[in-house]
């Protein structure tokens, strides 16, 4: 069988992160040698952290190390100063613009006991993530009638082109595995949301590049609809179980990731991938919680899901799979469980369970 060899770069940043990177790790070495898949591991630094002891939130090596030898990530989480403190900014905003990583992926899904909702959720929303509101052309002025502030809102045919490529892509992979594994029930769809009711230049330019790109991807039967957002948001809090694949401009997709990730529990279940050409950063959607750091009760899970997500835009679906399974049976069994969850289980027992049924 062939074989390949994937170089992960481990960044744990602060936190809770340094206990759950190294879950990422056990559970990569764990994966049956009969995928032909071994992994090597480089460790990064970035972080809170690390500014403050070199005055520098991501230092030029982890860059260089991820560009010249990686071929994935993982990321664990940073601190975020109380204070805003200078010179400080976000090594994760940071590194997807150094790495041009212009998705951010998000799945939602429920297990038996993780949700309110009687028919299971399983979506993922795949958030724009260069432009729109977040380019931060701001600017404040004066008037008769006191301060004005104005934000650009830029959005652009190339961007919009290639996240409603990314999300085909996704709707296509996910029918792949539903087919695989004999899952019935749902079909391959794409949901474009936008306001271009009211903004028809910016987000209607959005919406009509969305559905240019996503043409050829009905012919493989991946159906696509749009929704504009406010009533995407209604919909999504009654009937969660209707949406396949959502793409979205980077604000309404940053909002409707959060608000997703409420469908389904805990933070500590919800991972995200942030993604460009051929490269794939895992990381988990909660923060370095230092309200529990330190204590071997953080949730593994968004951070062992993330492994998982980084594998599938790897190419390694089979593997990815594996994972998922056993954290499903580990959810579904809920033996287990992290204090988040209403547990009683160490982080590391949560582990070790997964390993097991692995
Ligand atoms: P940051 O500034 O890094 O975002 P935060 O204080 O906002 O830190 P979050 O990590 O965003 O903390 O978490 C919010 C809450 O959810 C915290 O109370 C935290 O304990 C809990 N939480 C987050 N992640 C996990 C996890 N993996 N397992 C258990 N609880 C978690
Ligand atoms: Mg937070």
């Amino acid at each position: 069988m062939a074989s390949r060899t994937l170089r992960i770069g481990l960044i744990p940043g602060d936190g809770i992160g340094r206990e759950v990177i190294p879950a990422g790790r056990r559970i990569l070495e764990a994966l049956p040698k009969s995928l032909g898949l071994t992994f090597s591991f480089v460790d990064l630094e970035a972080g809170f952290e690390t500014f403050q002891k070199t005055g520098v939130a991501l230092p030029e090596k982890t860059v260089d190390t991820l560009k010249q030898e990686c071929d994935g990530a993982l990321f664990g989480a940073v601190s975020s100063p109380s204070t805003p403190t200078k010179g400080y900014s976000s090594p994760i905003v940071a590194l997807r613009k150094r790495l041009d990583l212009y998705a951010n992926v998000r799945p939602v899904k429920s297990v038996k006991n993780t949700t309110m909702f009687p028919d299971p959720i399983d979506l993922v929303i795949v958030r724009e993530n260069t432009e729109d509101l977040y380019v931060k052309e701001e600017k404040t002025y004066d008037t008769e009638n006191g301060k004005v502030a104005e934000a650009i809102k830029r959005i652009s045919e190339r961007a919009s082109s290639r996240i409603a490529t990314m999300a085909g892509d996704i709707a296509l992979r996910r029918q792949r595995v539903r087919d695989s594994t004999g899952q019935t029930g749902k079909s391959a769809n794409v949901t474009i949301t936008h306001k271009s009711n009211v903004l028809s230049q910016t987000d209607g330019l959005f919406r009509s590049t969305a559905r240019e790109a996503l043409a050829h991807f009905q012919s493989q039967g991946v159906t696509v609809d749009e929704q504009i957002v406010d009533s995407m948001v209604y919909k999504l809090f009654r009937q969660p179980e209707t949406y396949d694949v959502i793409v979205a401009p980077n604000l309404y997709g940053d909002i409707l990731s959060d608000g997703a990730a409420a469908l389904v529990g805990s933070l500590g279940l919800v991972p995200s991938a942030n993604v460009g050409e051929g490269f794939a950063i895992g990381e988990p959607c909660h923060g370095s919680a230092p309200d529990i750091q330190g204590m071997n009760i953080s949730n593994p899970i968004a951070t062992l899901r993330s492994v998982a997500l980084m594998l599938e835009f790897l190419n390694e679906e089979k593997a990815a799979a594996i994972i998922y399974k056993a954290v499903d049976a580990n959810l579904e069994e809920g033996k287990f469980l992290s204090p988040d969850m209403g547990g009683q289980a160490k982080t590391t027992e949560v582990v070790e369970d997964i390993l097991r049924r692995m």
